[in-house]
């Protein structure tokens, strides 16, 4: 197995050292998960590591805080795991912790009981056999090394044929985010789905198990799908696995849906959360009835509850912002949207008003003017909502070209005070 070799060398170094602090520990240290997964594709790491500790975790992380300068993020010695980040090549990276366990679920879709367990049990508490492959970490002659390597589902060979494969026949009975997991796995990766997962993905949709799940979990679920590069390819797995009206009922993959995202993937947003802007492309077309059912069904972070709640009245302005507009009417019109709303509606429509949308947030929103109001008190208007009305009107004035220079600006307030 070459893993060790294909590490990027900032993380390899890294690793190198909390690995040889845990060996003088008499602790020995597995990489396992979505890391092993990637390396073996070869597609970039994610900047959260699962390492599996066969040893005393809160020893281990409290010596990698004392010796290496790690952050700790978080420690549950009652359940054996901890969380440490580094800045490693400029950037952070979270390693979680954790002793081997195995999970007993009392009922379908609750959180687990989670007991002690071997290294195999772990893997085999897993979601997928591509992300159920461990490989142990060794110092040898002072250098980091490959050690033991565990693949017990053969999650090597699924991957090279693109597999996404279950563990076993209770898996999302146990844990139906599992689902949700996979369609982004899926997505993200361009897997599918084996002919027995097919069966088990038919089953646990029919039976309706995501709908054991709360809420909030879904919503989380849902949040990191929005995070994901191909949203687009993302819901074309979940229509294809019939999940889409289970979770955001009326929701469907139109033309005018992928015309959408390819706007906003070829210029993706720079000063806005795009998981945000994602949330506002995916239910523009919402029906207003479908839309007030999410807010209503999950507890949404507020910028999405304020988006969704601003959405009916972005989709009605589209067709006037394609009208003939003074620049200050469009100002009038935009003004109460927040920043994601106008990129929403910047990649939901096309032509004139998608540009006017841009234009707006790039050149009209940080307009200053030439005069604020105290200078305006200084031209003679008493304190007050006087000074509010001129300063509207000042703005108006300057948008629509009126006025250009502070000299007009003052003979402006002058005449119109
Ligand atoms: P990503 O690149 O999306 O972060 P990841 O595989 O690292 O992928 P995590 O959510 O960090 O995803 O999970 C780490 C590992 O924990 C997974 O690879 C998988 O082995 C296991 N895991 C996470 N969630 C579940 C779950 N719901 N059921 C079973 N195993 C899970």
């Amino acid at each position: 197995m070459k893993l060790i070799p294909l590490l990027p060398s900032p993380l390899s170094t890294l690793l190198e050292r909390i690995t040889l602090l845990a060996t003088n520990q008499g602790t020995a240290l597995w990489l396992v998960g979505g890391v092993i997964r990637d390396l073996l594709l070869g597609v970039p790491l994610g900047r959260d590591l699962d390492l599996v500790v066969e040893g005393d975790v809160a020893a281990l992380s409290a010596a990698l805080v004392a010796e290496l300068g790690a952050n700790l993020r978080a420690a549950h010695p009652e359940f054996g795991t901890a969380s440490v980040a580094f800045v490693c090549d400029g950037a952070e990276v979270v390693f979680d912790l954790a002793r081997a366990r195995r999970e007993v679920y009392p009922q379908p879709a609750v959180l687990p009981v989670v007991e002690p367990a071997t290294l195999e049990e772990d893997l085999g508490r897993r979601d997928f056999s591509v992300n159920a492959m461990a490989l142990e970490l060794r110092i040898v002659d002072g250098h980091l090394r490959a050690g033991r390597w565990h693949d017990p589902f053969a999650g090597q060979a699924d991957l090279s044929q693109r597999c996404l494969r279950l563990l076993h026949q209770q898996s999302l009975r146990d844990d139906p985010t599992r689902l949700l997991r996979g369609v982004r796995l899926a997505a993200r990766l361009n897997l599918h789905p084996d002919p027995a997962t097919q069966i088990q993905i038919r089953h646990a949709i029919s039976q309706g198990y995501l709908s054991l799940l709360t809420p909030e979990r879904i919503l989380g679920e849902l949040c990191l799908a929005l995070e994901e590069p191909q949203p687009l390819r993302m819901l074309a797995h979940a229509d294809a696995w019939e999940l889409t009206p289970q979770i955001v009922p009326g929701l469907h993959a139109t033309p005018h849906l992928a015309a959408r995202l390819a706007r906003y993937a070829a210029h993706p947003p720079r000063r806005v959360p795009v998981g945000q802007v994602v949330a506002g492309l995916f239910v523009y077309d919402l029906a207003a009835a479908d839309l007030h059912a999410l807010s209503q069904r999950y507890p949404l972070p507020s910028p999405f509850a304020r988006l969704f709640s601003e959405i009916p009245r972005l989709r009605d302005l589209g067709p006037q912002l394609q009208t003939d507009l003074r620049p200050s009417q469009i100002d009038l019109f935009l003004r109460p949207y927040s920043d994601v709303a106008i990129h929403v509606l910047h990649y939901a429509e096309t032509g004139i008003a998608a540009q006017r949308a841009i234009h707006y947030l790039e050149q009209m929103r940080p307009l200053r003017l030439p005069l604020d109001g105290r200078d305006i008190q200084r031209l003679g208007v008493a304190p007050g909502p006087a000074i509010g009305k001129i300063l509207a009107g000042l703005r108006t004035a300057y948008l629509d070209g009126v006025i250009q220079t502070r000299e007009q600006a003052e003979a402006w307030v002058i005449n119109n005070r």
